[in-house]
């Protein structure tokens, strides 16, 4: 890939927080971001050159969009691919469509997650009443049932603890959309892989974070991880090795593991930069945001080398960003806030990040 000279502008799907990092991450070195979303303005929007106000199923307005700038990426993965196809074949798409169809299916992401040599929870398609049965015999409880396409952050999620729960659970999430049953996995701790791939095949990884989720939400991100999942982490990278080749993926990508007994244990990938992956901006020596944009504009990959002995990450949810200014106070803290104006429940308005030398 010829590497896109500083002063060009780079397309950006999606208008959020992660928009928000990438544009300022780009903006070091010293691309212009565009931000196309279906909202009137977002957290992306303060520091972007330009935001376009678009439907994510508009092919003809992402293509018009993608006229204004070099090369597009996204910021998550909850998008149609088919309305970007017309936008692919003539404007460099990173990370590849591909990757964006299998990390916003669950059971596609699982079946690709075996085709490379990786383990799952078993699960189970669940399209009506009578399967979810089925399937609660198959799989047992405790189980999960999810949508199949479309959650994030604990939505499209229903816990079913004893089989008398299922009713419960078929109600909130069903009928209508694909569903997947899914064996609780009893783990110690989750991890997650952060990836950058150039599109010379080089990969880069980061040190692992540990994650701790509450209500289905990332709460805190930890590194170094504990010694139990540090001994998880050659074949979770080995596996993601095989992974990343085969969809030919460039830009930085995120795999969510639960430390299982016998090894790591695929819980679910995200085809762009992450929220376990923001101790990165203080805490290594490239942010992942960096890191993507270097692998997709064709410049070499930075080091994801660390920095600092202990590094803690706190997501800042709902009205937890209202101690923003004690935060502030505190020596060493690293703050950051999205700028969103309304602090709702389960809302991430912004995280901090502390490094101990
Ligand atoms: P997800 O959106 O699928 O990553 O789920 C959010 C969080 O719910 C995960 O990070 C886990 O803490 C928990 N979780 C989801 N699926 C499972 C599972 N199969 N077994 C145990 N915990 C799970």
């Amino acid at each position: 890939m010829k590497p896109l000279p500083p002063g060009s502008t780079i397309g950006i799907i999606g208008g959020g927080q992660l928009g928000r990092m990438m544009a300022m991450a780009a903006a070091q070195l010293g691309y212009r971001c565009h931000i196309y979303a279906p909202e009137a303005s977002g957290p992306a929007s303060d520091v972007s050159a330009k935001w376009v106000q678009g439907r994510y199923d508009d092919a003809q307005a992402l293509l018009a969009f993608a006229k204004g700038v070099s090369v597009v990426t996204f910021e998550f993965e909850n998008i149609e691919p088919a309305p970007l196809k017309p936008l692919a074949a003539k404007t460099p798409l990173y990370p590849p469509l591909s990757a964006l169809e299998i990390g916003q299916d669950r059971i596609r992401e699982k079946r690709f997650a075996a085709d490379c040599g990786g383990r799952t929870a078993d699960w189970a398609e669940v399209n009506s009443r009578a399967d979810l049965d089925i399937a609660l015999v198959k799989i047992g409880v405790p189980a999960i049932l999810k949508t199949v396409r479309f959650g994030y952050d604990g939505k499209g999620q229903a816990r079913i603890m004893r089989p008398e729960d299922a009713d419960a659970a078929w109600e909130a999430l069903g009928p209508g959309a694909p569903l997947i049953l899914e064996a609780m996995v009893p783990f110690q701790h989750e991890f997650s892989l952060i990836v950058a791939r150039d599109s010379a095949g080089r990969v880069a990884f980061y040190d692992v974070p540990a994650n701790v989720h509450k209500d289905g939400i990332l709460a805190q991100s930890t590194v170094p991880a504990p010694d139990p999942v540090l001994e998880q982490v050659p074949a979770a990278r080995s596996f993601a090795r095989k992974l990343a080749e085969k969809l030919d993926y460039v830009g930085v990508f995120t795999i969510e593991f639960f430390a299982g007994k016998e090894g790591p244990v695929f819980n679910e990938m995200a085809p762009r930069v992450h929220n376990s992956g923001h101790w990165t901006i203080e805490g290594a020596e490239t942010s992942q945001f960096e890191n993507h944009f270097r692998a997709i504009t064709g410049l070499p990959l930075g080091s994801t080398k660390t920095r600092g002995k202990m590094i803690q990450m706190d997501n800042l949810i709902g009205d937890q960003a209202d101690d923003w200014l004690e935060l502030a106070a505190e020596p060493g803290v690293h703050l950051h806030l999205y700028g969103k104006h309304e602090a709702r429940p389960g809302r991430k308005m912004g995280h901090v990040t502390r490094i101990s030398e």
